[in-house]
């Protein structure tokens, strides 16, 4: 017996996880030639056991009414034809069974993963970590998503640095530069900080202004810390300039022992970063305004329609300090944007409580605001920011 499922747009399958209950999607007919061996969310793992309800329904109504009732039926013909046998038997279908398979929907919410270790390609609903579904390694999403490029320097040569970094972006990099990073108020050490655990990389630009000494150091000394932390998902890129004098920069004590590149010019600086990154730009392809071409889209969900309440608290957010939070006090909870009561979690009925939280969800999925270090608050992310200037 053969079964068949419709697939969703983009040609994946929903699965479900019988340990947490969760759903992903799988893509058939490529990747790993293995079956699905652990789950996504929990790392369970099991084999034969990810159909979703509605699939296993189906299929056992095409048990039942392929292969059980025709052997039935043959069954209750031939002790009909032994006329005055003692067995009566009477077969009617169950009609709560679906006769069609389950259709497949597009989920908005699902992120297109892949995972490199066995080719595989799935959706999910991105969580803080994840499990290749074949092989079963865990992937800590936070330090994935961690692909910055941190740019450290010396206030007098900031013109420069500012040139490598619009460079940077043009080709398709993020890099993170102390002074545009920072929002007013966030304290120079914990700002940098949050810029090298969001880094996949830091560049020290040591031109003959760039002494060891003050942040310098500590910048030095945090981005030793994230290599060792990180291993090869994060490098550490030592640019030593001379002047036309022939005047040097001076080499950081803790660097000292890393290995320093010393371009002739400021291109060659540029291909040395580009290739120590652990990450990688983009793939050439068409601009969309060039006529009469194809392009080649990498496989994206189709995303839809942020919910009133989670543009509500992005714009009131954006507006204002860049922060979410779940306020706890004795007479109760509520949901804040900006200092802003925007729901009381404790007056507010189910469903509109379900709504807010709903959109916190919800802009959490997307990556639009992020954990920081206090449970309960959220900051707006770039990807936030991005998207609240695209509001109304
Ligand atoms: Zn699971
Ligand atoms: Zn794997």
């Amino acid at each position: 017996m053969e079964v068949s499922f419709p697939t969703d747009s983009d040609g994946f399958l929903a699965q479900e996880c019988p340990s947490c209950g969760l759903r992903f999607k799988i893509a058939f007919g490529q990747g790993s030639e293995e079956p699905v061996s652990h789950c996504p969310y929990c790392g369970y793992r099991g084999s034969d056991c990810w159909y979703t309800g509605e699939q296993a329904d189906y299929i056992q109504s095409l048990v039942v009414n392929t292969t059980l009732i025709p052997e039935l039926k043959k069954f209750q013909r031939q002790t009909q034809l032994s006329s005055n046998g003692p067995l009566r038997l009477e077969i009617k279908s169950d009609s709560s069974l679906p006769v069609e398979p389950p259709m497949e929907t597009d989920d908005a919410f699902m992120k297109v993963l892949h995972f490199p270790c066995c080719n595989e390609t799935i959706k999910v609903e991105q969580h803080e970590k994840h499990f290749c579904i074949i092989c079963g390694t865990e992937i800590d999403m936070n330090s994935n998503e961690a692909k910055k490029v941190f740019l450290s320097h010396k206030g007098v040569d900031k013109e420069m640095v500012r040139d490598f970094k619009q460079t940077l972006e043009l080709i398709g990099y993020e890099p993170w530069l102390d002074e545009d990073a920072m929002v007013a108020g966030t304290s120079l050490e914990r700002g940098i900080l949050q810029g090298m655990k969001d880094s996949c990389g830091a560049v020290f630009f040591l031109t003959p202004s760039f002494r060891d000494e003050g942040y310098l150091k500590s910048e030095v000394d945090y981005a030793v810390r994230e290599q060792r932390k990180k291993g090869d998902r994060f490098a550490i890129i030592a640019l030593q300039f001379v002047d036309a004098n022939g005047q040097e920069g001076t080499i950081p004590e803790l660097i000292d022992n890393l290995v320093w590149k010393k371009p002739k010019t400021q291109l060659e600086a540029l291909r040395e970063v580009i290739r120590a990154l652990p990450v990688k730009s983009g793939t050439v392809d068409w601009r969309g305004s060039i006529a009469g071409i194809v392009t080649s889209p990498s496989i994206k969900s189709i995303s839809t329609e942020l919910s009133d309440e989670a543009k509500a608290l992005l714009k009131e957010a954006t507006n204002g300090n860049g922060k979410l939070y779940i306020h706890k006090v004795l007479s109760g909870s509520a949901l804040l944007a900006n200092n802003k009561v925007m729901c009381s979690l404790d007056s507010a009925d189910n469903r509109a409580k379900a709504r807010w939280m709903g959109g916190l969800e919800d802009l959490k999925r997307r990556r639009f605001i992020q954990g920081n270090s206090q449970k309960g608050a959220f900051e707006i992310t770039r990807e936030g920011y991005e998207a609240a200037e695209s509001l109304d």
